[in-house]
């Protein structure tokens, strides 16, 4: 049999921001996309007009951009099978949809939300089993099965609000294969006729995108877990167009659990423990309210990918830092676990910290060049760069690089009290006064001399390197911390270094 070319879709409907489960079912698409030179397709799910959120596709779009997932057919850039937005394609739904009518593989219904409710309760308070419109309840309600074809008309013809429904066959056993979770079974009496079409004459989520799968030529279907009760729905309609052959594999990816508890990860959960839930910060059109995103926090899109990657792929060894090109080589659905994956905060910020150690520190110079900029000072990115390399092991991200550099831009004009009374000797001032004449002396002032310097004077004074390198800290930094001495004396200059220490032999005590 001739292999299908791999065709797969991101098919986010447009109702909020994206949470980062999608944008990992995005990624895992992207990436199987890559690895067998397939096609991605990005897919606008918009046909539920009531769920629909003023600037969510333009969101979702800026989130996989940042994060490099490119896709090569979608709104805006076109394709072979465009429109890829559903709202455009609703001739095509009328189309099928009349499809199934003929082949009686749906029905029209026309009872009213009230009387759907009295039939659930009728059922729930009788203990008749699943309160659903399905086989068995279908009969009883007001429907094109159970009105004459004259009736039907008349109903249709009045204007008469309608849906249409499958008619799923009682009692037959739907399989299907999932690449993650094997070979399935479900009976198809567990089921429900689901609306395929809405009164609105618009498609429902399950006859769009079962249309569109096929018309798209998707070849695998890869998205999250809780689709998969969809799934059996699916597969009959498939059957019911007469389209099996053309039916795509599916592979159902875990749910993402809450860093504590039981449950998938809620935005709850990220505004309760603090860390963001989506890829970019998302403001609320309707209530203004705004969440974080990660890009905003600080990540770096690597590291953001990388942490997603591992949240239900598993590379088979103990390598974790993946780069985007290692993904495609190596990502397989088989690989993806069944069980969901829980995501850890502290592990995100881990992945952004093994980034940034991997970046150079002028790269990271760069970055933070904005933040002092912003705080109106001014440095030269060679100093800078000499900087980063001496603290960006301290740090998850670029901002926190202000609280450990701080000291070279803005003396120290208070000093921490614990840090004095421990560490501040009474022998301290006398020895810091004589180490004066020492820096003088230095040229030109660079770390190996002021090295040198300061062994001779420990040696000829005979005074503690403790004392002596703690206090001379203390007068540069305002605090017995920061990277090595001889680094910060030497970015700082000699005049700059004698100047603090006067200031603070002036200031303690
Ligand atoms: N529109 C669905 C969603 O919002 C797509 C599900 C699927 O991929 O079939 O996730």
């Amino acid at each position: 049999m001739q292999k299908r070319k791999v065709r797969v879709r991101f098919a986010p409907s447009p109702t909020g921001p994206l949470h980062i489960g999608g944008v990992r079912t995005a990624l895992y698409n992207y990436l199987f996309a890559r690895k067998h030179n397939g096609d991605f397709v990005l897919r606008i799910e918009d046909t539920d007009l009531t769920r629909y959120v003023q600037g969510a596709e333009s969101y979702i779009n800026d989130s996989l951009k940042w994060c490099g997932i490119m896709w090569n057919e979608g709104p805006f850039m076109g394709g072979p099978y465009a429109p890829y937005r559903q709202s455009e394609r609703k001739y095509i739904y009328d189309k099928y949809i009349s499809v199934l009518l003929e082949k009686g593989h749906a029905y029209y219904a026309f009872d009213t939300p009230e009387e759907i409710n009295a039939m659930r309760d009728k059922i729930e308070s009788e203990n008749l089993g699943n309160p659903q419109y399905d086989a068995v309840t279908r009969k009883l309600m007001c429907n094109s099965l159970t009105l004459s074809s004259t009736e039907t008309k008349k109903k249709l013809e009045s204007g008469q609000p309608y849906v249409i429904r499958a008619l799923i066959p009682e009692n037959k056993e739907v399989h299907f294969t999932d690449i993650v979770r094997g070979k399935l079974k479900v009976n198809s009496s567990t089921l429900d006729d689901k609306v395929l079409m809405k009164a609105d004459g618009l498609p429902t989520y399950h006859l769009a995108n079962v249309v569109d799968d096929y018309l798209m030529k998707i070849s695998h279907v890869i998205r999250g877990e809780e689709w998969l009760p969809s799934a059996p729905l699916h597969v009959l309609l498939y059957k019911f167009f007469g389209w099996e052959k053309q039916m795509p594999e599916f592979a159902h990816l875990p749910l993402i659990f809450k860093p504590d508890g039981k449950g998938k990860l809620s935005k709850r959960d990220g505004e309760r423990l603090g860390f963001p839930v989506y890829p970019l910060m998302w403001k609320d059109p309707e209530t203004g309210e705004t969440s974080s995103g990660y890009r905003e926090s600080g990540y770096f899109p690597e590291a953001f990918v990388n942490t997603l990657a591992m949240l239900g792929w598993n590379p088979g060894t103990e390598q974790e830092i993946f780069s985007m090109n290692e993904l495609i080589k190596e990502f397989s659905l088989e690989n993806v676990g069944k069980a969901g994956a829980r995501f850890n905060p502290d592990k995100a910020k881990w992945f952004n910290h093994q980034y940034l150690l991997e970046k150079n520190s002028e790269e990271i110079a760069k970055d933070f060049m904005i933040i002092v900029r912003d705080k109106k000072y001014s440095i030269k990115q060679d100093k800078l760069t000499r900087i980063m390399s001496l603290v960006k092991h301290r740090v998850n991200f670029v901002h926190e690089l202000w609280d450990q550099t701080s000291f070279f831009f803005e003396p120290p004009l208070s000093f921490n009290e614990k840090t004095i009374k421990k560490k501040w000797k009474d022998q301290t001032p006398e020895i810091l006064e004589k180490v004066l004449q020492v820096l003088s002396d230095i040229t030109p002032f660079n770390v190996s001399n002021i090295d040198k310097a300061l062994n001779e004077f420990i040696e000829q004074h005979n005074v503690s390197t403790g004392i002596l390198m703690t206090g001379l800290r203390i007068c540069l930094v305002g605090d017995a911390k920061g990277p090595d001495l001889k680094e910060i004396m030497t970015i700082l200059g000699r005049e700059e270094v004698i100047n603090r220490i006067e200031f603070a032999l002036k200031t303690i005590n």
